[in-house]
């Protein structure tokens, strides 16, 4: 089987490199915010043709895909840009590109082929507002050495992590490098390769899934989980530190006044304490996961409705900071990786409400009663480990098709099969199929972890 795997490293360049990837990114989004002025021009242009009578072939037309807006910004670039020869051609094209795939979400969209809120028109990037990235995916670029990327125009970069897990898997033809995004987070610029990988798929779980079984997973906010043998999975170390520095990075960003200096220095503070925490918690995910589907054969977790609980303010930090949806993420392509199932909870099955012990369902059950009192057959219990052994004999419930229906995306009275796309190149990096790791000593400490 086909993978697609993110690898990614923090860059340190030079000052003359640092300016390099300014201009690069500045370049994609000069790129972007020309051609959606161009597009822009083009439909209210339009709009005036319709009311003469124009129609068909007369109307000029709108250059809405990434070739149409190629050849429109190579006709244009002489005038508009005459500095673009000082970057790489990628640059501008990783703008348009973004701006097709933009357009692509408002059309899809509108046609309902697209799930979620209705997407908006695109809007114009300003400078240092947003994400500044671009990305090469033709040309001389990769892996220099164990310490070094290089990026075409710009130079060999150092990065700060060894490379070499990725650079001998390129070298012996056991991974495919197909794009390279560069991006700034804060200070900090990476660089994350997308490399297609050959993946053995194992056709049934292993001697120790089998032996470990099935586990029902309980996430949580202060824990990061409970599983259903009893046992608590802590927060990554230094987690809680990180969050007390995070409140106050935030209090004194919120006191600073607006658009001052003092302001931007600690917007770039708050950014930082951020980043780190997401680095952090994704570490402790990954860590998590890797567990979870090597020594299970079935992995059961609860469907949990975050994009509504994020809206509900009290509980959007705690959301926020677990990250349900990531977990879920990692264990749909994971126990795809190792043979094992992942099984998704029905968002009403009351895990918590529920006595594992004989099915007496406490429906008074409040969020600060940290045990469950069984009041028929007196189990007291942690509440949520209570809740992971229900979730745990959900399947016992639905054995059948659970092995059944291995692959299949199949509804059971309140347990649903996640389905792994196992197709080469259907899925992107950061979605189901995929892997991203923040750094390759992270993937290392992973493989270790379990
Ligand atoms: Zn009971």
């Amino acid at each position: 089987m086909k993978a697609l795997q993110a690898y990614r490293f923090a860059l340190d360049p030079n000052q003359v490199q640092l300016a390099g990837l300014r201009r690069h990114a500045g370049a994609a989004r000069f790129a972007y915010n020309w051609g959606l002025a161009r597009v822009k021009a083009a439909l209210s242009q339009r709009t005036a043709e319709q009311s003469y009578g124009l129609t068909g072939d007369l109307l000029t037309p709108v250059p809405w895909t990434l070739p149409a807006l190629r050849l429109a910004w190579n006709a244009a670039k002489n005038d508009v840009a005459p500095w673009w020869g000082e970057c790489s051609k990628e640059a501008f094209s990783a703008g348009l590109d973004q701006l097709a795939r933009g357009l692509k979400n408002v059309t899809d969209s509108r046609k309902g082929k697209r799930k979620g809120r209705q997407v908006g028109f695109p809007r114009f990037k300003k400078r240092g507002k947003g994400r500044d990235s671009f990305r090469y995916t033709t040309g001389a670029y990769g892996p220099a050495s164990e310490t070094s990327v290089k990026l075409p125009r710009i130079g060999r970069v150092n990065v700060y992590e060894p490379m070499a897990a990725l650079a001998s898997r390129l070298a012996d033809g056991r991974a495919r490098l197909l794009g390279a995004t560069v991006s700034r987070t804060a200070a900090r610029w990476f660089v994350s390769f997308t490399v297609e990988v050959e993946r053995e798929i194992p056709a049934r779980p292993s001697w120790r899934q089998r032996t470990g079984g099935p586990v029902g997973v309980d996430l949580g906010v202060k824990t990061l989980a409970v599983l259903s043998t009893g046992q608590s999975v802590a927060n990554p170390k230094h987690y809680q530190r990180a969050e007390r520095k995070l409140r106050r990075a935030s209090r004194a960003y919120a006191r600073s006044k607006p658009s001052s200096a003092g302001r931007r220095q600690r917007a770039a503070a708050l950014a930082h304490v951020q980043n780190r925490i997401a680095d952090q918690r994704r570490d402790g995910l990954h860590k998590l996961t890797t567990r979870l589907a090597r020594s299970h054969d079935v992995i059961v977790i609860e469907d949990l409705h975050v994009a509504g609980m994020v809206r509900n303010r009290r509980l959007a930090k705690a959301v926020a900071t677990a990250g349900f949806a990531e977990i879920r993420r990692q264990l749909a392509y994971k126990t795809g990786w190792y043979g094992s199932t992942l099984v998704v909870a029905d968002r009403w099955y009351p895990s918590s409400k529920t006595c594992s012990g004989c099915g007496w369902r406490n429906p008074s059950l409040t969020l600060s009663d940290r045990m469950f009192h069984c009041q028929s057959c007196r189990l007291v219990l942690d509440r949520d480990t209570n809740a992971a052994i229900n979730l745990k004999h959900l399947v016992a419930a639905s054995a059948v098709e659970t092995k059944n229906a291995r692959g299949a995306d199949r509804k059971t009275a309140f347990a649903r099969q996640v389905a792994v796309k196992r197709e080469p190149g259907t899925a992107a990096a950061g979605q189901t199929g995929s892997a991203t790791t923040s750094t390759v000593a992270a993937r290392r400490r992973l493989t270790h972890a379990s």
